[in-house]
């Protein structure tokens, strides 16, 4: 379990890993079509987390996730049940943009996914949204699809951190579909009770499953020797990253 002590540490644990995503390399299809990683903004002491897909155009262009179409929607639905977008922290199963917006990969998937892993052990959400398909099957661990499962609550060990994992439709899904605005409407309703149940209680350290804290050491350990090999030194990455890529870190 990660020793985070203050607020302090969680934003720099955070930065330190954007530092390191920005010039991952795990996928070199989406790392030579890409503008620029997008690893995820908002308040790194979120209670809530939002996982979607993966960038698309105008979050590639900027670097931020949910900025487009279906990003407003998102800030909409957040709105209508009190909440701040600056207050949640939104991340994606893949940081880079799929060429055309295609389909992630599932290769690209298990990739990308340590990063993931990472920003929810450092985070330490109460509440986690999955939103459409790809995040709920990476995030539940099976193939169910998001029809049969929106809008029901479960607890789930996640790395590190057991949640509250509530999947919904993506907001894009609103957008070709007008009815699905209700849908997605009625579960983000449920989320400032869930917000208000608090942390459910946390698994031992030894006892963390899906994967085992060993397994996300390896993974890590893995990754920064994929991204010491096949990226620049991380002393010639920026030391002053975009403000508005890391929202409130
Ligand atoms: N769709 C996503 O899943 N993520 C984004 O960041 C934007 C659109």
């Amino acid at each position: 379990m990660t020793a985070l002590t203050t607020p302090q540490d969680r934003r720099d644990a955070l930065k330190e890993a954007f530092l390191q995503a920005r010039s991952c390399e795990r996928c070199p299809a989406l790392a030579a079509t890409r503008t620029q990683v997008v690893f995820g903004a908002g308040n790194a002491d979120a209670d809530l987390l939002f996982v979607g897909e993966a960038p698309g155009a105008k979050e590639d262009e900027q670097g931020v996730p949910f900025v487009g179409a279906a990003g407003k929607l998102l800030s909409e639905l957040l709105a209508e049940v009190g909440i701040a977008r600056d207050d949640v922290f939104i991340a994606n199963v893949l940081k880079c943009r799929p060429p055309q917006n295609r389909n992630p990969e599932p290769e690209e998937i298990e990739r990308c996914s340590p990063w993931l892993w990472r920003q929810i052990e450092l985070i330490e959400p109460i509440v986690v949204i999955t939103l459409g398909n790809f995040a709920t099957k990476l995030l539940r661990g099976d193939a169910a699809g998001i029809s049969g499962l929106h809008g029901q609550v479960e607890e789930r060990v996640l790395g590190t951190r057991r949640v509250r994992l509530m999947p919904s439709y993506h907001p894009a899904a609103a957008l070709y579909q007008r009815s699905n605005r209700e849908l997605i409407a009625a579960d983000f309703a449920r989320i400032p009770e869930l917000l208000a149940l608090g942390p459910p209680e946390q698994p031992a350290a030894a006892a963390a499953a899906e994967p085992s804290a060993e397994d996300l050491a390896a993974a890590r350990a893995e990754l920064a020797a994929d991204v010491a090999a096949s990226a620049p030194a991380p002393e010639s990455a920026p030391q002053d990253p975009d403000a508005e890529q890391l929202g409130l870190f």
